[in-house]
């Protein structure tokens, strides 16, 4: 699994980060990072969580 964050919708507000902080991380701009290049699988659950959760819907999965 690979996922990405649209930068023109994300609106900083960290609740990915909360859910899943070994994949998103908030960046100096304040708009969320992905810091993984493949989700582990055991933190997949966590990413759809985040995906579901993302207010913005800015989080996708890429492929
Ligand atoms: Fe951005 Fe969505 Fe993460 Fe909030 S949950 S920081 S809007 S990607």
């Amino acid at each position: 699994m690979k996922v990405k964050v649209d930068p023109d919708l994300c609106m900083g507000c960290g609740v990915c980060e909360t859910t899943a902080p070994d994949v998103f991380q908030l960046g100096d701009d304040g708009i969320a990072k992905v810091i993984v290049d493949i989700v582990p699988a055991h933190l997949e659950a966590d990413v759809q969580t985040a995906i579901d959760d993302c207010p913005e819907g800015a989080i996708s999965i890429v492929g």
